[in-house]
């Protein structure tokens, strides 16, 4: 983590993972890629190794963010898909080059073009969009429960009844909420 920004929420899932950068939307938003640095690293603990971002490329990728977060919360609900933010995700893997590699370990890399490998990285990022939002993958889209936050997140659960973007964070601010609660209302022991 670099001192002073926001640290960075991981996940098992590259879209929302990705989405989950801007959080607590519907509270007090935390943008935790403030800076092309930011976007940088970010992209760098995600697999997607690049030296450094533009002003406009941190752009392009909030953007991107934004339409995947738009586009997701209408599969999760079963809205129609907003066109604007499809024609961005599509733009935006339309426009990546990133070939998937498979290492000597089983492992799959990508390989960025020396070019312009942010572009390709956030190829990479609306194609799992893609795929999820398509309903290729196992799981299910849906809200986080929270209502300052309701990020979109992917639900990989056997029973598919999870509630939270993020165990560490909503699940258990929300968890605290209900033991607060649950102790208040308790009679006061009499003395
Ligand atoms: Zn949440």
């Amino acid at each position: 983590m670099r001192a002073g920004f926001p640290d960075f929420r991981l996940g098992s899932v590259l879209a929302t993972s990705f989405t989950g950068t801007l959080s607590e939307r519907h509270g007090d938003a935390v943008e935790r890629i403030p800076t092309p640095r930011r976007l940088a690293d970010w992209l760098v603990l995600n697999g997607l190794a690049v030296d450094s971002c533009t002003a406009a490329q941190l752009g392009l990728a909030r953007e991107l963010r934004e339409a995947i977060h738009a586009a997701a919360t209408a599969a999760a609900i079963g809205n129609p898909l907003p066109s604007a933010a499809v024609q961005v995700i599509n733009d935006r893997s339309a426009q990546g080059r990133a070939a998937a590699i498979l290492t000597l370990e089983g492992k799959r890399q990508w390989r960025l073009s020396p070019a312009s490998p942010v572009e390709d990285a956030l190829g990479v990022i609306a194609a799992d969009a893609i795929s999820i939002i398509a309903g290729e993958r196992d799981g299910k889209l849906a809200l986080c429960a929270s209502p300052t936050c309701r990020a979109a997140f992917f639900d990989t659960s056997q029973s598919r009844t999870r509630k939270w973007c993020d165990m560490n964070t909503c699940g258990n601010r929300q968890k605290k909420a209900r033991f607060t609660a649950n102790h208040r209302k308790k009679p006061r022991p009499a003395e």
